[in-house]
């Protein structure tokens, strides 16, 4: 039997995350451009000599990026906004530029490129745009020099690009209204792609990865009608294409893809469900057909032994089969070795993406020699995985009684909108941060002594204490109204919960692009989950005994915690997220018994959880939506509830945002235009919401004149007594200076604006 093996993508950051290193000196004028570069190919080559290595068969080249792979597809067909050409020679500093905003030599600030959550991922990537009769041009050769590179070692290469329609998917029209003026592009983006397959011909590939992920949505019929014209356009005797689809099934759109001219069809049989022999009789005899069944998206060891019976049967009954992972390893940590914390034991129990590679290739092997004793290291796999599984009672019982009270608030809005205006006494258009401020070196020392054990408990209390301290002050003397204690003993919103509750594991170097040079470690969740001890209590008290206006005690959110995690398998996540919402809730009821009256409970990822397959959001909705309130809804009328959600794309679940009943929402919009102010004002949103008005993931600081033109236009939307003024997202990951001067600004427009009321 003959089964290729082949991976669909490696991360591209580098174990000890070297490319964000390089990137962030390089930003800094520390090293020169050829030195960024020796770091990217020294990254690929031994990406890619990994995958030899652990025996996978077409090695992927074309999985890395500078900054995001849609961004560099942008590049690749000359698609780049005006704003960042500028007449100049277009290299590597465009895309960087596109990614983080820049200052033009005339001083104007122009701000970095929209950023979209990669589907149901935590992954960002550039969002494209695009504008009536746009021209594309081939002018960036990134992936034919990587290709030349690989191939001159000597590897059998498989190039991996993002497909058209998922590209122009992924993008939006500027200036125009309707989405699916997109298509209207195709004729001139397809000679580009026809030129990429042309000199891929001449490179002589022998198979081409497409990515079209989109396949696995809902497509209208004016997107599913354009695949086949796109593949017959694309159409090469010379060279195989493999479109590749993941992240959730297919079989809906299984009457478009069949007929296209291509040779091959990846799928994700992890979060598909598939039935194989069905698939394999719909689609051609002659097609490769990949099956993705090793989890990309998980940090589980796979039970190889398991999955090889499942699947022996039918991977002997046909021909032209190849295994993989269900998609790339973008979102997943390299090496589960570098763990050296993690005893043997312990590490036995996950794969990452070295691992997965080794199972990938393992499994081949005795796939096709039909011989499962190249699996034996795979034995006990499921035993060990098990027994971290043993059923706290407790929890269980609790959850068994919660009842609709318990997820509910006491009084409606109105009522409770009232009690805490007369309780907080806050001027018209409260000014606040969302939580986090710059996370500065002492206060990354503190933190790190600690962890090493340099500093004892009551040092670190201390100096914690002074890092607050110094955040309250500068808080005061901007002027803000409601302030917050500034999370320096928080590495991560996520990573930094997970640590003080029961029933995670948190790696050391389990690092995962976010976007451009950001990496989140993901913890994982491992066993039944439960709050031992208060979390935030001391801190935010101990702001509050400094300062007379409110301090916001600030939390992330059950949704936000579980999706940010490696979930457990064995049970769903509708449970994970309930055991979340009770160990939160005990922590929001101490808040407020600490006098604390005002909580904020993130949610950044309750949109990107929504199912790619809209029959499966009703029910996301529902315990994503309960959870939250499971956990919020323990407090008093006067006690006020605000979350935080930084996207933009609320047109979709805006019921759900109302059902959370929060009292406040402050949410992400310096980047997009007025689309999310209209879809609240479209639904008569009537509770509080901050769209934020400062962009905290560029390094442009609006003047004083920026924010009054910001603020007055948000007027036309939102009433004024329902707009609070705020940065659209946490600011830990900027500077002091550059925080302080754009909330002084933000600060005195809101005071200006309000004056002129
Ligand atoms: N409170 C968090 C912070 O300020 C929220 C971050 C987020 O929404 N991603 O950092
Ligand atoms: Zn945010």
């Amino acid at each position: 039997m003959t089964i290729v093996n082949h991976i669909l993508g490696f991360p591209r950051i580098g174990l000890n995350r070297e490319l964000k290193k390089a990137q962030e000196i390089y930003w800094n004028n520390k090293i020169s451009k050829e030195d960024l570069f020796l770091v990217g190919y020294k990254l690929r080559k031994h990406h890619w000599n990994l995958q030899k290595k652990s025996g996978i068969d077409l090695i992927s080249v074309g999985d890395f990026a500078w900054y995001d792979h849609v961004l560099t597809t942008s590049l690749m067909l000359g698609n780049i906004p005006k704003r960042y050409k500028n007449n100049e020679n277009i290299d590597i500093d465009t895309i960087f530029k596109i990614g983080r905003g820049f200052t033009t030599k005339e001083g104007q600030s122009i701000p970095a490129s929209e950023m979209k959550k990669w589907f149901n991922t935590n992954y960002h990537y550039i969002v494209p745009e695009f504008y009536k009769n746009q021209k594309f041009e081939f002018i960036w050769t990134q992936l034919f020099d990587e290709i030349d590179e690989a191939k001159k070692i000597g590897y059998r290469v498989k190039p991996v690009i993002l497909g058209p329609l998922t590209y122009l998917w992924l993008g939006k029209m500027v200036g125009e209204k309707t989405k699916s003026d997109r298509l209207s592009l195709l004729s001139e983006l397809i000679p580009v792609y026809q030129k990429i397959i042309y000199e891929l011909e001449k490179r002589k590939i022998e198979w081409i990865q497409i990515d079209e992920p989109i396949l696995v949505l809902e497509l209208s019929q004016d997107w599913k009608k354009c695949f086949k014209q796109v593949y017959e356009a694309l159409y090469n005797k010379n060279i195989k294409i493999l479109i590749t689809t993941y992240f959730d099934s297919i079989n809906h759109n299984i009457d478009i893809i069949n007929q296209l001219p291509i040779q091959g069809l990846h799928v994700d049989l992890i979060y598909g469900k598939y039935d194989i022999n069905n698939l394999k009789q719909s689609i051609p005899e002659n097609w490769i057909l990949s099956l993705g069944i090793i989890n990309g998206r998980n940090v589980w060891r796979s039970d190889l032994i398991k999955i090889f019976k499942d699947f022996f049967p039918i991977i002997n009954k046909y021909k032209n089969i190849w295994i993989g992972p269900s998609c790339s390893f973008l979102h997943i940590p390299i090496d589960i070795n570098a763990e050296n914390n993690f005893d043997k034991k312990t590490q036995q129990l996950f794969s990452f993406a070295i691992q997965k590679c080794e199972e990938i290739a393992c499994l081949s092997l005795a796939l096709k020699e039909n011989n499962i004793k190249y699996l034996e290291q795979w034995e006990n796999v499921s035993f060990l995985q098990k027994s971290l599984h043993v059923k706290n009672k407790k929890i269980y019982d609790r959850i068994a009684n919660i009842n609709i009270y318990d997820i509910k608030r006491k009084n409606s809005y109105n009522i409770r909108s009232i009690k805490q205006k007369n309780k907080l006494k806050l001027p018209l258009l409260p000014t606040t941060t969302i939580g986090s401020f710059p996370q500065t070196t002492e206060i990354r020392k503190t933190r790190f002594d600690f962890k090493t054990n340099q500093i004892n408990s009551e040092q670190y209390n201390h100096m914690m204490n002074n890092h607050i301290k110094n955040i309250i002050k500068k808080q005061e003397k901007i002027g803000l109204d409601v302030l917050v204690h500034g999370e320096p003993e928080r590495n991560d919103m996520v990573e930094y919960f997970s640590e003080n509750l029961e029933g995670f594991l948190i790696t050391n170097n389990g690092w995962v692009q976010s976007y451009g040079s950001r990496c989140v470690k993901p913890p994982i969740i491992i066993s039944d989950i439960y709050r031992s001890k208060p979390i935030t209590i001391k801190w935010t008290n101990y702001a509050q005994s400094l300062t007379k206006k409110p301090i916001k005690g600030m939390l992330t959110g059950p949704v936000t915690i579980l999706l940010w995690s490696f979930p457990r398998e064995d049970i769903s996540y509708e449970l994970i997220a309930k055991q979340i919402a009770l160990a939160l809730r005990d922590e929001v009821k101490d808040l407020e018994k600490s006098g604390i009256s005002i909580i904020q409970i993130d949610e950044p990822a309750l949109r990107e959880g929504l199912p790619l397959h809209k029959s499966a959001w009703k029910n996301y909705l529902m315990w994503a939506v309960n959870s939250f309130k499971l956990s919020a809804c323990v407090v008093k009328d006067t006690t006020q509830i605000h979350t935080h959600m930084c996207y933009c794309e609320f047109n979709d679940i805006m019921e759900s945002i109302s059902l959370l009943d929060v009292d406040v929402i402050t949410i992400e919009n310096s980047r997009s235009n007025e689309n999310l102010l209209n879809i609240f004002k479209k639904n008569k949103y009537f509770k509080d919401i901050g769209p934020g008005i400062y962009d905290v993931h560029s390094m442009n600081i609006p003047s004083v004149i920026d924010f009054e033109h910001c603020i007055s236009k948000i007027t036309k939307y939102i009433p004024k007594n329902q707009l609070w003024i705020n940065p659209d997202c946490g600011l830990k990951t900027r500077n002091w200076k550059e925080t302080y001067i754009a909330l002084k600004n933000m600060v005195t427009a809101t005071k200006n604006f309000r004056k002129k009321l």
